[in-house]
């Protein structure tokens, strides 16, 4: 079966955010970590390479997503899309103008769109400007980012800083008289030498008439929102069968645990609230940095309690603590010591039968995937926005199925840990 949206995200939570949208609209969808080198998965309707180049050398970022579009190609898929974040997070050099305008060069297409609107997460554009909630993006938090700092919300300025082709607006104007307007908009402003439009976006109705009006682009840009229009055109065309959700997962097995290596505050809330009907180790950082062998306890630990599952490892500890551990062997030493310890205990986990697995932090998530050798997740469920239950591709061939659910450190309520795995029974 052949492919039918590529995806190249320009970051990995980015990448979930978009796989779970198309998932939700009917498309089964894998997200693969990094530009691939095997075959494509059977099965699947979407693709979303997960790339980590939102903040990259511009001409790192191009090469990275130009080799991910040729692996994408490769498969054959009907459409291209280029999914940043709603906040258009980019400076001047970059990178979403480059990358966009590589793409389209590589895809020999003269036009695109440009679209973060995500009105459901409160991104709306309106004559241009990017919205936050009420707020101008430049008078949002965004305007203090460190790496990518939002100053001017005017989308049209913003794309024509970072690219050489002249960038339009197809206004709320043209955008509420839906799809066959949009569509006409879009022609006229390529008369009038347009490469790039930015398009408003108000609500969820006129990202379906936008998505409607980009059936037969080449290639779309935005941030996960506009994702939405898309599989009904793909089943107006006959190439999608499924009507509402693509998630599910296959058979699960395997015993539970956790692993949490966050200390935000919605993780620790959820690492009390398993504490109190879950066995849980806690692991040491003070110990690690003594040299003692933390994983190997961990594990004979986790032999001795995984029947009473699910079990909790976990690191999170509450900010003054963090802070003297940091302070005595330095910020990125104690993250890396302690992710280290918590990915080797990961493959430990896998080893004593573990094969449903939930992941606190951002940063441990990352760890834990690359040492279990993990290409790709399939995407199930939602537990909670933002976090869904995955199945685990692995590099080398695995022959029990491994479900995984990686949750950003303050996602979820404060009985994710006790209460996710109801949605894979
Ligand atoms: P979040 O998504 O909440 O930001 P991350 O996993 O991205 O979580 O980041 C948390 C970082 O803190 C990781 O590098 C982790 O290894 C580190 N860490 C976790 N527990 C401790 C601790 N007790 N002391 C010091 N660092 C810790």
């Amino acid at each position: 079966m052949a492919v039918l949206l590529g995806c190249i995200a320009d970051d990995f939570t980015g990448g979930t955010d978009l796989a779970g949208m198309l998932v939700k609209s009917g498309m089964k969808t894998i997200q693969l970590i990094g530009v691939p080198t095997g075959p494509a998965p059977d099965d699947v309707d979407a693709i979303v390479i997960a790339l980590k180049s939102r903040t990259n050398p511009v001409a790192d970022a191009i090469e990275e997503s130009l080799a991910a579009l040729e692996w994408l190609r490769q498969q054959g898929c009907k459409q291209y899309y280029f999914k940043y974040c709603s906040t258009f997070d980019s400076t001047p050099k970059g990178n979403i103008g480059p990358v966009a305008e590589a793409l389209m060069k590589a895809l020999d297409t003269k036009f695109t769109i440009a679209c973060p609107a995500f009105p459901a997460n409160k991104r709306s554009i309106y004559k241009g400007h990017l919205f936050v909630g009420d707020e101008l993006l430049s008078e949002s938090g965004m305007r203090n980012h460190p790496l990518t700092p939002m100053t001017n919300s005017n989308l049209v300025r913003v794309l024509q800083a970072q690219v050489k082709g002249k960038v339009g607006l197809t206004d709320y104007s043209f955008v509420k008289g839906g799809a066959g307007v949009i569509d006409k908009r879009f022609t006229d402003l390529q008369k009038d030498g347009c490469q790039f439009s930015i398009v408003d976006a108000l609500s969820d109705i006129d990202l379906y008439s936008i998505g409607a009006a980009c059936a037969d682009l080449p290639l779309i840009t935005g941030g996960s929102g506009i994702a939405l229009g898309l599989p009904e055109n793909f089943r107006k065309k006959g190439l999608l069968k499924i009507i509402g959700d693509a998630n599910k997962l296959g058979t699960v097995r395997g015993l539970k645990a956790v692993i949490a290596g966050s200390c935000s505050v919605a993780t620790q809330e959820q690492v009390r609230v398993m504490k109190e009907k879950s066995p849980a180790y806690f692991v040491d950082p003070l110990a690690l940095v003594d040299g003692k062998d933390v994983v190997a306890e961990a594990l004979s630990w986790v032999s001795e309690n995984i029947t009473k599952g699910p079990v909790l490892v976990y690191a999170t500890s509450a900010p003054e603590i963090v802070k003297s551990i940091q302070e005595k062997v330095g910020v990125n030493k104690a993250g890396e010591m302690v992710e280290h310890a918590l990915a080797h205990i990961a493959q430990g986990l896998v080893k004593l039968g573990v094969g449903q697995l939930i992941v606190a932090g951002g940063e441990t998530a990352g760890a834990v995937v690359k040492a279990l050798g993990i290409s790709g997740l399939r995407i199930g469920p939602e537990i909670a926005p933002g976090v869904p239950w995955t199945k685990a591709v692995f590099e080398q061939s695995h022959n029990e199925p491994f479900v995984l659910a990686l949750k950003s450190g303050n996602f979820g309520g404060p009985q994710f840990f006790n209460e996710a795995w109801d949605y894979i029974q």
